[in-house]
């Protein structure tokens, strides 16, 4: 898969490429990510990309011009890219989103600055997303955080069991995570994930899951239908309620 990003801060961006799983997925080839300047794609000496919005008002509105000739250029260098504006009237960004654009082979982001973007550059955007109700100086931000979660569900970029055990995968937050040492100041790990019973932790990392869910998340807890491993957690969270869990 490839992900474009248009910028007028390229060397900002640039930092979602290099580090951790998504480097080294762009590093082994799995991923392309490319960012643009937008002032490349000017035609002025001056390499302008924002004017003052016609009928007046504060700030300045970036220009039309250089989001056609980025899009134009993409489409013919690699075929027509799904084209994304950041925006924070767009589409609220979460998992489900993230996973379904995962699905494109090509993705170009527009980021915005200034007061925003010219509205007729909406005719070669197909969605506007936004990654939350505040308002960001610059889309440099959200693009990245499109970018990475879109890319943890490309194949091969993270461990396809990982992935599924994320939270929100499912409509289920993800269950607690402990390493070494087994003691750490006066706090012990729970003795189940000692036990070297893989059926048991099975069940007791599933009840945790439902157990956060239903405590920070109950608009997704009430939406599931339970598949049977869950069933029988919910049991063992009741049993170990009433202090009666085996
Ligand atoms: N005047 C615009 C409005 O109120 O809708 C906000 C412009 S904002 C200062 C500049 C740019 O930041 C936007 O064009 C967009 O690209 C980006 N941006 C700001 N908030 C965002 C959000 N919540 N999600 C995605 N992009 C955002």
């Amino acid at each position: 898969m490839r992900i474009i990003i248009a910028t007028i801060f390229p060397e900002f961006v640039d930092t979602v490429r290099r580090y951790g799983v998504i480097g080294q997925a762009v590093e082994s080839g799995i991923l392309q990510i490319e960012v643009v300047n937008f002032r490349d794609f000017t035609s002025d000496k001056h390499r302008v990309v924002d004017d003052y919005p016609y009928g007046g008002g504060p700030g300045m509105v970036m220009k039309p011009e250089p989001f056609f000739r980025i899009h134009k250029h993409y489409s013919e260098r690699y075929g027509k890219p799904f084209t994304i504006l950041t925006s924070p009237q767009g589409v609220r960004f979460d998992n489900k989103v993230a996973q379904s654009l995962s699905q494109k082979e090509n993705i170009l982001i527009f980021c915005g600055r200034y007061e925003g973007v010219d509205e007729r550059v909406m005719e070669v955007v197909d969605l506007e997303i936004s990654i939350g109700d505040y308002v960001l100086s610059g889309g440099e931000l959200a693009a990245m955080v499109i970018c990475d979660a879109v890319s943890r569900f490309v194949p091969g970029v993270v461990e396809e069991e990982s992935v599924k055990k994320d939270s929100f995968y499912n409509d289920l937050l993800d269950y607690p995570h402990y390493t070494r040492p087994a003691e750490f100041a006066g706090m012990e790990v729970p003795q189940v994930l000692l036990s070297g019973d893989h059926g048991k932790i099975e069940i007791y990392r599933t009840a945790e899951s439902l157990k956060r869910t239903a405590l920070r998340r109950p608009d997704l807890f009430v939406k599931r239908d339970f598949s049977e491993q869950e069933k029988k957690a919910l049991i063992w969270l009741i049993r170990e309620l009433i202090g009666n869990a085996e």
